[in-house]
């Protein structure tokens, strides 16, 4: 008589970890036909997409494949090229509604579920993994892998499963309450794997002129920031820099931590334009020559906000000298130092994780151990703001199931037509799709609010 707790279960693929890039694999190879099993370490799947896009949830980006492997640079460029070319943001769309999630384009390229509401992402998938009859195991930590005869064996407390093909899809190491606490990393290279030191990417930076944290939150929408190493430019983000009392956010400032992360930048300091759409000769164009103090006149002129201004002209004016010119220059020009960047369970995502050589990018397959497959943030995979990664999860764990599919003589079915969308808890979409009013232009003072 079997022990009737410790129990074994075959099964074709095992899946361990239901965050977005486990759910997505669940739900195709469902879709294909695969006997398999997700296990999730917390009571709940999916608890970092709940948070992604400040709860709206920003799935993917609305670019074509040289757009989105131009955004995620190298060497994950490289990498990703397989499974973006299979399963393009375009593809992801349909695949969503097919299922009942309707998704719309921001003017800025950024693709959110219709409703914009985070949940309704994961109730999408809970929802298709019901329908599928695919079983989803929560409070389900996994604590061991083994390499056994014809496949692995997926250890927890209560019970040990056993399957042909065994899918690592654990996350990154941020936002440890979430699940991903480097659970898939620490398998990974227990079965043989390299693993890459963790950083931070996607966080919060903190510079040298501490007053930037005194001035209160507060917006400077447009600006073009170049990221200097020991004075040498090195690359250059876009968007808002967000100043809080923590430091300063912001798409801008996120994307550039994940550089300076990515080639382990040293002496970093930003060389910030505050207008990138004007040049110095149209900002002192605009300036009054007379009369009124500076700061009041650069604030009625929407170059800077309230509060910031006359600190701004107190520490960010070096050897230029207070007039037109000289606070012209300071405004495309404002130099600010690195002092540091927010702790990696602050960030977004994990730059690190298993080295891209030890997968093949056409399979996903483990090259170390046949039968193994990653997919998503476990990865030393990461991309910029936008829903760049997301997509990588979505995209590498549809290459996942494909590549295992194949190998069991069965192929992903064609992504069905887009079925009526569902608004299951009563949801209503907030516009009618399309772009979203743009924010105004000028710079800004902000309520309590978190902005990627
Ligand atoms: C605040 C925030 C906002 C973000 N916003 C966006 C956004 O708008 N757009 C975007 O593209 N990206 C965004 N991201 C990044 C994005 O959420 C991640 O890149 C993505 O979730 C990675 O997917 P994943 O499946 O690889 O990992 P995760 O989503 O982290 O899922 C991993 C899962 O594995 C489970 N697990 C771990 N170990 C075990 C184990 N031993 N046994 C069983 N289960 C286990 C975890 O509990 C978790 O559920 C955001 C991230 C954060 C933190």
């Amino acid at each position: 008589m079997p022990d009737p707790i410790h129990s074994f279960f075959n099964t074709d693929l095992i899946i361990v970890g239901g965050g977005a890039a486990g759910l997505a694999a669940g739900i195709t190879a469902g879709e294909t036909g695969l006997r398999v099993c997700i296990l999730e370490r917390r009571h709940r799947a999916g608890l970092k997409i709940l948070l992604c896009g400040n709860n709206r949830c920003n799935v993917t980006h609305d670019a074509d494949l040289g757009g989105m492997l131009e955004a995620y640079g190298e060497p994950v460029a490289e990498f990703l090229q397989p499974s973006l070319d299979a399963f393009p943001p375009a593809r992801l769309r349909s695949w969503f509604a097919a299922g009942g999630l309707r998704t719309a384009v921001h003017r800025d390229g950024r693709v959110f579920p219709q409703s914009e509401k985070a949940d309704d992402v994961v109730h999408f998938f809970t929802d298709r993994l019901r329908e599928l009859a695919v079983p989803l195991v929560l409070n389900c930590p996994v604590e061991a892998i083994r390499a056994i005869t014809d496949g692995f064996e997926a250890e927890t407390a209560n019970l040990t499963l056993r399957s042909r093909f065994l899918l690592l899809a654990t996350g990154g190491v941020s936002y440890p309450k979430t699940g991903s606490v480097g659970d898939g990393q620490r398998f990974a290279k227990a079965l043989g794997h390299r693993v890459a030191p963790y950083r931070a990417g996607l966080a919060g930076v903190e510079f040298r002129q501490e007053w930037t944290q005194r001035v209160g939150e507060t917006s400077l929408p447009a600006t073009e920031v170049r990221i200097l190493s020991a004075g040498r430019h090195v690359a250059t983000t876009y968007g808002e820099i967000l100043l809080t009392r923590s430091g300063a956010r912001g798409p801008a400032m996120v994307n550039a931590s994940r550089i300076i992360a990515r080639e382990t930048l040293r002496d970093v300091s930003f060389d910030v334009d505050l207008h990138p759409g004007l040049d110095e000769k149209a900002l002192v164009a605009r300036m009054p020559n007379r009369g009124g103090s500076p700061a009041a006149a650069i604030v009625k002129m929407g170059l800077l906000p309230d509060g910031v201004a006359r600190d701004f002209l107190k520490n960010a004016l070096r050897g230029e000298g207070s007039d037109a010119a000289g606070i012209a220059r300071a405004l495309k020009h404002w130099r600010l130092e690195l002092k540091s960047i927010r702790p990696l369970k602050e960030a977004m995502v994990t730059v690190g994780g298993v080295v891209l050589e030890d997968i093949d990018p056409a399979s996903m397959e483990s090259r170390k151990r046949p039968g193994l497959y990653f997919a998503g943030e476990v990865m030393d995979v990461d991309g910029p703001t936008g829903g760049y990664n997301l997509h990588a999860a979505f995209s590498t764990a549809r290459l996942a199931v494909a590549s295992i599919a194949r190998r069991l003589g069965k192929e992903l079915p064609p992504i069905a037509s887009p079925r009526p969308e569902r608004h299951p808890r009563g949801n209503r979409p907030r516009g009618s799709g399309g772009s979203r009013t743009p924010r105004s232009g000028g710079a800004r003072r902000t309520g309590r609010r978190r902005r990627t």
